[in-house]
């Protein structure tokens, strides 16, 4: 079981397992959002809290959504976006 929060706690991540491995993805989006990504299924994850999120806008059809706290602005996670789910299936990254 690994917990996780943002840096004010207001937003909680839990999972089960620890993820096969970590990305560094070194995209403008994740470098700007300092995010080391560990993949799962939506269904192996659980929020609490509310994020906000964030597409980039100098994409025709982005593939993810990266939320982060409201308060502290700590990235939390990404999604799919549903056009994003349609082509490839869905995954988490937390
Ligand atoms: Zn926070």
């Amino acid at each position: 079981m690994l917990q996780m929060t943002c840096l004010c706690g207001r937003v909680r991540l839990r999972v089960a397992k620890r993820p096969e491995f970590i990305h560094a993805c070194n995209c403008t989006l994740c470098a700007k959002a300092g995010a080391r990504w560990g993949y799962f299924h939506p269904s192996e994850v659980e929020i609490a809290g509310e994020t906000r999120g964030y597409c980039r806008e100098d994409k025709a059809d982005p593939a993810a959504e990266v939320h982060f706290c409201g308060r502290c602005g700590t990235t939390t996670h990404f999604t799919l976006t549903p056009s994003a789910v349609a082509k490839f299936g869905d995954v988490q990254g937390g």
